[in-house]
């Protein structure tokens, strides 16, 4: 836990449908669009408020990832970014911790192929 996490750049590339993430701490991470729309952390999408900020990594290595688009981010607060989607959907509050807990790259999660 790191209070003082926080991003220094958001990329986002609809054609290649990747997000990138530069941190504070020189970690870099990158997530499918995919992965991360799956992973939306509103009630909705989690299936409830116990559920809330809880996620599946297995989104970000579906091949190949479903196209979807984002058309904005806002940040909320200190703490936040809302994607909004070009689904339609911009319910999700996704937390600087809950992205950073959710990297999908080797050294976050080695477990994965
Ligand atoms: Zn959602
Ligand atoms: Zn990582």
């Amino acid at each position: 836990m790191n209070n003082d996490l926080r991003p220094t750049s958001i990329e986002v590339s609809n054609s290649e449908g990747v997000l990138a993430i530069d941190w504070n701490d020189g970690h870099h991470s990158e997530y499918t669009l995919f992965g991360l729309r799956k992973n939306c952390p509103c009630v909705m999408c989690r299936g409830g408020h116990g559920n809330m900020n809880t996620f599946d990594r297995s989104y970000f290595f579906v091949e190949p990832p479903r196209h979807i688009e984002i058309e904005d981010i806002r940040q909320v607060g200190n703490h936040a970014i809302k994607i909004f989607w070009n689904d339609g959907h911009n319910n999700g509050m996704y937390q600087w911790q809950t992205l950073r807990d959710m990297c999908p790259c080797e050294a976050c999660c080695p477990q994965q192929e």
